[in-house]
């Protein structure tokens, strides 16, 4: 059984699903996916993946993540407690995706750090793990990170170096891995991943982005997450189960750091 810990779950590609995202979650219930968290960027995509996380698949689980992601307009409409609003539910899972993006944009760098600390106030409050996107923008991220003393949360899709690795993993984050990793040039993040140590490896699909060999250039979905276990359970020279396993257990732990 395999977690998808970051999936866009309203913004999937379903032509291939009759437009239909109860087929494409069955899918990914088929090839063993037995979790997902969906990520929210946007105020106004709320509604849409609490309708779709309401979904009765049997044997799949999910939950969603509150937040804002850094490349949004409306990160200067972002408080604390407008966060925990919207976040004070039981499928509510984590709060994210925030961070910090300086690769689409240099002009509103304060706004993203001021929207990213009211993503780790409102992580803190509600003792809900925060996920992070970082992007060009690493040290400034483990600072304000450092600085707000936060602990509880993950670095998804990583392709950092191993220092940044090494400074989230001693704050207490984990490192999500996404498809990317899979690709054959990827080899500078396929050295760092063999050395994160393997009680804070978590996976994910990123959909409906970045979809792991071999279906590299395809709408990605979750059904896609194993292709990923399978390349890291390669990488670690771990049976795919074990690794899978762990990994089920690591998302398990970092929900449950505060319970
Ligand atoms: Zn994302």
């Amino acid at each position: 059984m395999f977690t998808d810990t970051h999936a866009h779950l309203n913004r999937l590609d379903l032509e291939k699903h009759d437009n239909d995202i109860q087929k494409a979650l069955q899918i990914a219930k088929d090839a063993n996916v037995h979790r997902i968290m969906a990520i929210m960027c946007d105020f106004d995509e709320y509604d849409g993946i609490q309708q779709i996380i309401s979904t009765q698949i049997d044997g799949l689980t999910l939950g969603m993540s509150v937040g804002i992601h850094p490349c949004q307009d409306t990160i200067n409409q972002v408080t604390a407690e407008k966060l925990i609003e919207l976040a004070n539910r039981e499928n509510v899972w984590a709060i994210g995706e925030t961070g910090l993006d300086y690769y689409w944009s240099k002009d509103f760098i304060n706004e993203q750090k001021s929207s990213f600390s009211y993503h780790i106030h409102a992580s803190q409050t509600l003792k809900k793990p925060i996920v992070v996107h970082t992007r060009e923008a690493r040290y400034d991220t483990i600072d304000i990170l450092t600085a707000e003393k936060a602990e509880h949360g993950i670095i998804h899709c990583f392709t950092e170096d191993y220092d940044t690795a090494k400074k989230a993993l001693d704050l207490g984050f984990y490192i999500s891995l996404s498809g990317i990793v899979t690709f054959k040039n990827a080899t500078d993040l396929q050295d760092v991943a063999k050395k994160l140590p393997l009680d804070r490896i978590l996976i994910e699909t990123d959909s409906p982005y970045l979809a792991p060999v071999p279906k590299r250039g395809k709408p990605n979905e979750p059904a896609f997450v194993p292709y990923v276990a399978e390349f890291l359970a390669n990488l670690y020279q771990l049976p795919l189960e074990q690794f899978a396993n762990i990994t089920n257990q690591n998302f398990d732990n970092l929900l449950n750091q505060y319970v």
